[in-house]
């Protein structure tokens, strides 16, 4: 049982999570991540999926550098080679491995179900009934409270409704016909896999053609390199940019902001996903009006090319993104997320990363409205964590000197 008050409690285990909580115990903080290891790769990801970012741009971080995915690789004869893409399993067991690595002793593997203020810090209540008293708290969310489906589809019931963070073995749906909505990554690949999974899937998008990513090449001439230089975000200026210098986009208008991070890396797939997609059916320029339950499937009306239609499927799968909105952080007691001031509902962060709760931070895709898409991929998590720790380092002796934070008193047991 913990008898103290911990200087950081970082909520989430993903790569944002386990990396701020690796540079802050390098500092010599006392932290405490709280999340199953990889949990949104692992259960919210779909099986046999592979990563659309470049191994190189797939690190999780460390001060010292020495557990990137390169060293995992390395030390398991594992394939790491740019243009050869990562399966999601190898990407699990490397989350994994970096955890063991960095934070074994200082994981818990349970869910925050409440962080509310008290004494000058914070109070978490676990799932497991615990409570937790810290000075700071960093939420490394991810994407999952930020999924996004459209009105269009609310009215049906859950049992033919998912978004694609909820699911996970495609083979489920065998033998069924699916419609997936979204033009992305996501609902690309997820196409691809119901069918390799015996399922009959469509694509539904409102875009007159579906976008892809150009083969990587590995040597290019420096001529190529000046006009369109390569970084983790792809190739050109301006990802250049955006993956270089996130530092700077906080001093940029928050309207040209938003606007970067809506029109940055829209949808499209990556380039190995073209040919297995063929023979999946996709329908273009569609848009969807509305959906109900039809003989105990759904039926969908979409509008594509002037002629509305009706389509017929046994479930629907909406790959359709996620919004950064501070009402869907749930577990922030409300008096907490009333003070979380916000732009369109995107948490306005300094410069470190400190919503306007004093000690409550905020990283990875909650965070991209103030620093840019950068964050809504692993690449960003090295600037992250570096960026946060030295205020954490900060607010933490500040709180401590000033030994407001009452001794920490705990429910339950289940430390770890
Ligand atoms: C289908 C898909 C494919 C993607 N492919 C790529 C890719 O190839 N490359 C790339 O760079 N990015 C990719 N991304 C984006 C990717 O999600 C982020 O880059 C990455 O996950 C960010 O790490 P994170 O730690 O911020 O979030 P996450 O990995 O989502 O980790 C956050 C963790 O917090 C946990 N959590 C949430 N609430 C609580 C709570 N209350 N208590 C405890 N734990 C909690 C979640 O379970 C989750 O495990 C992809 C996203 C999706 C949806």
């Amino acid at each position: 049982m913990l008898t103290h008050t911990l200087d950081v409690a970082v909520v989430g285990a993903g790569p944002y999570g386990l990396s701020v909580a690796a540079y802050a115990q390098a500092e010599g903080l006392d932290v405490r991540v709280f999340g199953r290891p990889m949990n949104a790769w692992d259960r919210h990801m779909p099986v046999g999926m592979k990563l659309k970012s470049e191994p190189a741009a797939s690190h999780l971080a460390d001060p010292a550098r020495a557990y990137t995915l390169e060293a995992y690789c390395g030390l398991y004869g594992l394939e790491y080679a740019y243009g050869s893409p990562v399966p999601v399993r190898r990407f699990v067991e490397y989350g994994r491995w970096f955890q063991e690595m960095t934070s074994r002793d200082t994981t818990v593997d349970a869910e925050v179900t409440e962080v509310r203020s008290e004494g000058g810090g914070f109070v978490l209540t676990l799932n497991t009934g615990e409570q937790v008293r810290a000075r700071t708290v960093v939420l490394a969310l991810g994407f999952l409270p930020f999924a996004r489906v459209p009105a269009s589809l609310t009215a049906l019931p859950a049992s033919l409704l998912a978004h694609s963070c909820q699911v996970n073995d495609l083979s489920d749906y065998a033998g069924m016909r699916v419609a997936v909505i979204g033009a992305g990554q996501s609902a690309l690949e997820t196409a691809c896999l119901l069918k390799e999974a015996g399922a009959q899937p469509q694509v539904i998008a409102r875009g007159k053609q579906l976008r892809w990513n150009t083969v990587p090449v590995a040597r290019r001439s420096l001529l190529s390199r000046l006009r369109a230089p390569d970084s983790g975000l792809g190739t050109g200026w301006r990802s250049w940019l955006w993956a270089k210098a996130p530092s700077l986009i906080p001093f940029l208008p928050s309207s040209y902001r938003r606007h970067i991070v809506r029109t940055t890396l829209g949808p499209a797939g990556a380039w190995w996903l073209r040919e297995r997609l063929e023979g999946v059916d996709v329908l273009l320029r569609a848009k969807l009006l509305h959906a109900t339950t039809r003989d105990g499937g759904a039926e969908l009306t979409v509008k594509s090319r002037g002629h509305k239609e009706t389509i017929q499927v046994d479930a629907v799968i909406a790959a359709t993104g996620y919004t950064v909105d501070v009402r869907r952080l749930k577990l922030l007691e409300p008096s907490v997320r009333a003070a979380v001031r916000h732009v369109a509902w995107a948490p306005l962060l300094t410069r470190e990363f400190e919503s306007t709760v004093p000690g409550l931070f905020m990283v990875g895709l909650a965070s991209a409205p103030t620093f840019g898409p950068v964050m809504r991929f692993v690449l960003g998590a090295r600037f992250a964590a570096r960026t946060v720790t030295p205020a954490l380092v900060r607010a933490a002796r500040q709180r401590g000197r000033d030994g407001r934070s009452p001794q920490t008193v705990l429910s339950g047991t289940n430390e770890r």
